[in-house]
Parts: C-alpha cells; structure tokens; sequence
C-alpha cells in the first residue's frame, strides 16, 4: 500500500519542534554533509587513482547548502560534519563554515569536520573563530613511505603541520586511522602512543567495501573486534560512556590516558541506534552509507521550497533502511555499493 505524506508543520502544537523519528523509531540529529567530491589524495581504500570527479557546476551553493542545513537544524539535528572528499578543498569553504555557524543558538550544537588535514594550517585559526570545537584527521600512518604509497599524493610533513596547528588554535583533535592487515597493522600501537601522548583521542576504522578503487579489499581486511581483544591482553581497556554521536564505541586505555575508538561496520553491526544521515556534494540525502535509498533534497528546494524540503526530509524518513548490509566475501572481492566513500560523505 502506497505511503501518502502529508506536509506538516516544522512545530507541533506544543510549540516543540517535530524532530525527524524514521520507521525503526531512531532519532535523526546528526547531518554529515559532504561539501565536494573532490580531494588533494588519492588514498588506495577510498579512491581510484584516475578517479573522475563531479563537474563543478553540479555541486549545492553554499546558499542550498545551508537552507539545507537550515531545515534539519529546525527539525532537531544538534550536530553537523563537514566533509567530502576533502573538505578544506572546496573554494571559499571557511564562508560555508561561518554560515553554517550562523545556526549556533537556534539549535546547532556542534559544528565538526572531518579533514585529511593537508590545509589544515591554514584555517584551524578560521574554524576555531567560527565556532568548530573538535575536528577528526585522517592519518593511518607516521611512517612518510608509507603516508605517500597509502595517499598516493599526500606529503605527510603537511598533515602535521596541520595538526599542529589545530592544536594551538586550540581544536579537539581525534585522529582516524583505517586499519588494514598487511598495510599499517603494525603501527596500531605506535599511532596510539603518539596520539594519546599528544593528548589526542585515536579511532580505528574497519575499512568498508565502498567503490571500486583497485585494491582487494577482502586481503587488507582486518577485523576491529579480535584486534580490541590482542589490546586489551598487553593494555588496560575500559568501556567508556564516552559517545560523540557517531558510530565509535570507546575505551579508556589505561596506560596513555587516551580514548581510543573502534568503527566496526563490517565486525560488528551497530546500525540500530544509528542517528545519521548524509547529504552528498549534489544534493542527494542517503540516508545509509552502505544502501541506495535517497531523496534529492536539491530538487525538492528548487522545486517545492521550504515546505518542499520539509516534506522531503518526511520521506527520507520512510525510507531509512534497517541497517547495511556489507559482507565480505572471499569469491567477490568488488565493492558492495558503486558509491566511493568520497561521494556520500565519510
Ligand atoms: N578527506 C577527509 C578525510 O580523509 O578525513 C574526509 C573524507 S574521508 C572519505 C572520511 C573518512 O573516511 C576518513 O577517515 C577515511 O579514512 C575514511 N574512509 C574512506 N574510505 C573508506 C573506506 N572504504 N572504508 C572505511 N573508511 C574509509
Ligand atoms: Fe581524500 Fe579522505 Fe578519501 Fe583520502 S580518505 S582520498 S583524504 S577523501
């Protein structure tokens, strides 16, 4: 039987606003926007080296971004990603950055990015004026051999640079590091180390079956779940309350005094309090990295407006699948889903 929606009100009679409660009874609060498909790096899990781009005049204004924005913060999302491809990238970006902050107040509470921090140095003045508090930089190496092979194009002396940086304009930095057996397993324990000695919280990531990118995703495959149990024979590990509103579950480790984070997609589900949705570069909400459910919000605002766009966000919530689904499977190794990581945002 077919769905019939009907406009409603961003308030309810109340006076409070209708949050966004999707079909399993999950609370939407969090957007993750990625401001361009682009990026400086080319790293070997996440992009193709020939990697073909979106045309430029296909991405959202900075004006539809933010109405974007704008009618999710009116139904109750408290907290924004910024991120891409790489978001320090997009031209003007610091603009997006300072209008999207104009929501502090009206219910935004967080404003983040997620970064490869190549440009970091440069705006970690700027984002810390606008009101971003805590950023997440991808590293998964301190080895510069390995940084160039992994990033393909990255000099990792600039990502350092830009953490240094952030950290003197005083940003909360969590570093995120994708483990991968064969690559950079060695270096788990050394990462954590380095971060939580520089007072940084550590997330490994299990890497995701996410657009074809040349490698065997099935051999670099390292599973979160076993590795967090070798941890915690040669470290003390606590669970931690700690949540970010993201998908990492922490510990405390007891040796550094650090948080380290573990996003296990592939080990271990944790698609039931998911609180996510993601808007692409183009307009498209997907309201699951690992599913093809979308809704073309950059439609509904050209075509409907503001009540277009808050009858579409209705629909994304109908459509919020249970969960993703990725297997790996040693006699497929090709990607799950065609979308690179880089498209719907990460
Ligand atoms: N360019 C920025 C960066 O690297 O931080 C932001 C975008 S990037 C797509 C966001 C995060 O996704 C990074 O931490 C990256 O390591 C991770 N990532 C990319 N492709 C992935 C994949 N296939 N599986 C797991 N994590 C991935
Ligand atoms: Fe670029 Fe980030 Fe993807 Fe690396 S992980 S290629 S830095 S978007």
């Amino acid at each position: 039987m077919p769905i019939t929606l009907l406009a409603q009100p961003d308030i309810e009679p109340s006076g409070a606003p209708r949050p966004l409660i999707d079909r399993y009874g999950r609370h939407i609060t969090y957007l993750r926007v990625s401001v361009t498909d682009r990026c400086d790096f080319r790293c070997t899990y996440c992009m193709a080296e020939d990697m073909q781009f979106l045309p430029r005049r296909d991405l959202l204004s900075f004006e539809e971004i933010d109405s974007i924005v704008s009618a999710f913060v009116a139904r109750g999302v408290r907290k924004v990603r910024l991120t891409g491809g790489e978001p320090l990238v997009r031209r003007d970006f610091m603009a997006l950055v300072e209008r999207i902050g104009g929501h502090f107040g009206a219910g935004l509470e967080e404003l983040t990015l997620t970064t490869n921090g190549s440009q970091l140095r440069r705006h970690a003045q700027g984002l810390a004026r606008a009101g971003v508090r805590r950023i997440n930089v991808s590293l998964d190496t301190l080895d510069e051999e390995r940084f160039a092979a992994i990033t393909r194009r990255g000099r990792m002396a600039d990502v350092m640079d830009g953490i240094d940086a952030a950290d003197v304009a005083g940003l909360k930095i969590k570093i995120n590091m994708v483990a991968m057996r064969g690559v950079n397993e060695d270096e788990i324990e050394p990462m954590m180390r380095w971060a939580h000695g520089r007072g940084f919280g550590l997330t490994l990531i299990e890497g995701m079956p996410l657009g074809e990118v040349g490698i065997d995703r099935v051999e670099s495959y390292l599973p979160l779940r076993k590795l967090r149990e070798q941890l915690g024979r040669r470290f003390t590990l606590e669970r931690a309350d700690h949540r970010t509103g993201g998908p990492a579950r922490y510990d405390w480790v007891k040796e550094t005094g650090g948080l380290l984070g573990f996003i296990t997609p592939m080990s271990h589900n944790f698609c039931e309090s998911c609180n996510r949705v993601r808007l692409t570069a183009t307009g498209q909400l997907y309201m699951c990295l690992g599913q093809e459910d979308m809704v073309d919000l950059r439609a509904a605002v050209r075509e409907g407006g503001p009540q277009g766009l808050d009858a579409a966000l209705d629909r994304a919530m109908m459509l919020k699948p249970k969960g993703h689904d990725f297997v790996l499977d040693r006699t497929d190794t090709g990607p799950a889903l065609e979308r690179h990581m880089s498209v719907t945002g990460g």
